[in-house]
């Protein structure tokens, strides 16, 4: 499957007024980059991002949640964590900081 043709199959959602309306009100409530937070940085987020994929999905699109990352973030981050499931970062300790990171999942 090309993921590029897939991406073009949902494209005309992002033109939507629901979700011009839905971006701008998630960033104006989180104007700040979150994955930059969690490494202590301020940057200003321009992308309301799902946190979970939509993968073309309507109801999905329109309810799932949203987080404000910049575009660096959502490039290189969101990338690798669709790829793993979880993301890359760490804290001063060489820990992983996201939840979801098979070190921070034992219970
Ligand atoms: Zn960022």
């Amino acid at each position: 499957m090309d993921p590029t043709t897939t991406r073009v199959k949902w494209q005309h959602f992002y033109t939507t007024a629901f979700w011009l309306r839905r971006r701008k009100l998630q960033l104006r409530h989180h104007p700040l980059c979150k994955f930059c937070l969690e490494r202590g940085v301020v940057t200003r987020a321009t992308v309301a991002d799902h946190v979970e994929p939509h993968r073309g999905d309507w109801n999905k699109f329109c309810l799932g949640e949203l987080q404000s990352l910049c575009a660096d973030c959502h490039n290189s981050e969101k990338k690798f964590i669709e790829a793993r499931g979880y993301g890359g970062a760490v804290d001063d300790d060489g820990w992983p900081t996201d939840p979801r990171h098979p070190a921070n999942r034992r219970r």
